[in-house]
């Protein structure tokens, strides 16, 4: 940042509530394949709720160890027919032979989805150290290389402001962000993170190790405090002291938490803006109003011609 954006920053920051939004945000929305009818239905609902929001992608993800390779197809396959939200596929190659992997890739590409989120994934057993596949790709990095040999793939990729649980070392975790850009990734999404310096200290970092790409944040917007602190436990993310203090005493009070989940969900994008961020990636978890309510705080509004094609 010039000092000039460095004081823009800082007016932004101290001005009136998400007065300086300038609508000049682009997001993508992540979902999850559903099990259950039910399940669809809640999921297709947020789907078209989002997007006459005109995302730059939605995303779908692929369960631990490929489990849900024919459903996450299947989301997919129904956003990209249904929705004109450009629709992204996440893939992993943990357990998987290169061959196997490949043939997904290749199904993708034949159903007209150009965008592949690229991700090592993790076993299916919770705690059981990833190995790779005796014929398979061995990290995200040989992945990405993978997919851009088969077809001219839009690849994002994973990105850990608080560093990967696995890795040696913040820096070698860096080093490996980089492995997966030079691969031929266009971008990277992060994993969820609470504090705004978090997500600029990293990107600084990711700068300063000649990272030119797009880091786009992961935002999660938290309405179930005891899930989020079991997810960021297990994926190396901290929680802050403040939040189970916001969250506290609320556990029988459904709307109250909606709103505080919201607040600081709307604070934490507000903050990355004024730091210059202009995409956000939102993590959904299937619903759509939290999302849409902070995406309404940073200024966006729905497009005709969305709101009609999702109708
Ligand atoms: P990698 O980039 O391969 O890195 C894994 C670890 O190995 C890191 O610690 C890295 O530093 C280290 N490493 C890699 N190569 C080297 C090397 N050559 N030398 C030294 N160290 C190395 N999981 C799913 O199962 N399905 C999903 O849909 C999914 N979506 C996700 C979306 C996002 C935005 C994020 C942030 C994560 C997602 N994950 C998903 C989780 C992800 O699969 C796990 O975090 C997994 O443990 C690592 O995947 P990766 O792609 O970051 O792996």
């Amino acid at each position: 940042l010039s000092v000039g954006q460095l004081e823009e920053a800082r007016r932004a920051l101290d001005g009136p509530l998400f007065a300086d939004v300038a609508g000049d945000a682009d997001v993508s929305f992540e979902f999850f394949p559903p099990k259950t009818d039910k399940m669809e239905a809640a999921m297709w609902e947020a789907v078209q709720t989002l997007a006459p929001l005109g995302p730059r992608f939605v995303s779908v993800t692929y369960g631990a160890g490929g489990t849900t390779r024919d459903r996450t197809h299947g989301t997919v396959a129904r956003i990209a027919r249904e929705t004109s939200v450009p629709a992204a596929a996440h893939l992993t190659c943990v357990e998987a032979s290169r061959d196997e992997v490949d043939a997904v890739a290749r199904e993708y590409w034949a159903a007209g989805v150009r965008h592949i989120v690229a991700l090592r994934g993790d076993p299916p057993t919770l705690g059981d150290k990833f190995v790779p596949h005796p014929e398979g790709y061995a990290s995200a990095a040989d992945l990405v290389a993978g997919l851009k040999r088969l077809h001219p793939f839009e690849i994002s990729v994973a990105a850990y402001p608080e560093a990967h649980p696995e890795a040696a070392s913040a820096s070698a975790d860096i080093d490996n962000l980089k492995r997966k850009l030079d691969a031929g990734a266009t971008r990277a999404l992060t994993q969820f993170f609470f504090e705004p310096e978090t997500f600029f200290r990293f990107r600084d970092a990711a700068a300063a190790a000649g990272i030119g790409a797009e880091i786009v944040p992961g935002i999660l917007p938290v309405s179930n405090f005891a899930q989020t602190q079991k997810f960021a436990g297990m994926c190396g993310a901290a929680i802050p002291d403040w939040m189970g203090r916001l969250f506290d005493g609320l556990d029988a009070h459904p709307a109250a938490r909606q709103l505080v989940a919201a607040t600081i969900a709307g604070e934490l994008c507000r903050r990355l803006y004024a730091g210059g961020v202009r995409h956000f990636h939102f993590y959904t978890l299937n619903r759509a109003e939290l999302s849409y309510a902070i995406c309404h705080l940073l200024g966006l509004r729905p497009k005709a011609e969305e709101t009609r094609a999702a109708a």
